[in-house]
């Protein structure tokens, strides 16, 4: 039998690592198992990366940059189904909005009634819809994108004549720090601007996400309330930038 490799071996058991630790996250804060969605994140992992953990119960992906979502698109394009949906989670330019509205599911960085106006526009032309998070930056690390909490009620009242647009709710990256009590201070930001986004939302019984926590920090978002967490080095392993770049086939 020829050797199934690492990936083949590895991301199953990664993935069945991470799932019970959720599901033990969610039930120590007194949350159900089953409460918290883990979108497994493949930015900079090749295609080969994502078909396992596809074919292991992992319906949407999660990346960072459009242009990486829209090779690997085009790689399962040609392949039978099951074929992966994505999550856009990072920053986007206004002249790349035609690309997330013609393969994106899921949008997590909105940060700007520019940006969805020129979305709506394009899910127009493309008669699609997309869910989407606002993005809110709860630190004052200056790397940080995302809206300022006191902007964020403003950026939904924008949303109400963008019926393409479904508000979900909201995504933060918390400050990359050791310090604990910071990195929670974060997602309690988050989680307490979530209640007046519903009652400001066009469509409030349709606001319910809060997409916070990585590999480094999940358990301590589902502790302040994380109904999704997003996951790449712990499940695809390390990633590196530098001397290998992405294989995407
Ligand atoms: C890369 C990335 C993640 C996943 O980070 P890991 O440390 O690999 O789990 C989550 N959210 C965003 C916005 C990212 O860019």
């Amino acid at each position: 039998m020829p050797d199934p490799g690492p990936l083949q071996s590895s991301i199953p058991a990664a993935l069945a690592q991470v799932r019970e630790r959720i599901a033990r996250a969610a039930v120590a804060a007194g949350r159900r198992a089953d409460s918290v969605r883990l979108l497994p994140v493949s930015k900079t992992f090749p295609a080969d990366a994502i078909r396992i953990a596809l074919h292991d119960g992992c319906p949407r992906f999660g990346e960072n940059r459009v242009q990486e979502a829209m090779l690997k698109e085009a790689v399962f394009a040609s392949e039978p189904e099951p074929r992966p949906e994505w999550a856009i989670i990072g920053h986007l330019q206004t002249n790349k909005a035609k690309h997330v509205a013609r393969i994106a599911t899921e949008f997590q960085a909105l940060d700007s009634a520019a940006l969805a106006e020129t979305l709506q526009r394009r899910l127009d032309a493309e008669d699609r819809a997309l869910d989407v998070l606002i993005e809110v930056k709860t630190s004052a690390d200056p790397a940080k994108t995302g809206v300022a909490p006191g902007d964020v009620l403003g950026l939904v009242g924008s949303l109400a004549p963008l019926p393409r647009l479904r508000l979900r709710g909201l995504m933060t990256v918390a400050t990359h720090t050791d310090d604990e009590t910071e990195v929670r201070r974060c997602f309690r930001t988050l989680a307490r601007l979530l209640p007046a986004v519903r009652d400001a939302a066009p469509d409030p019984e349709r606001v319910d996400e809060l997409s916070m926590g990585m590999s480094g920090d999940f358990e301590v978002a589902i502790d302040e309330g994380a109904t999704v967490v997003r996951i790449g080095r712990g499940i695809f392993g390390a990633r590196d930038y530098g001397a290998n770049p992405p294989r995407l086939g």
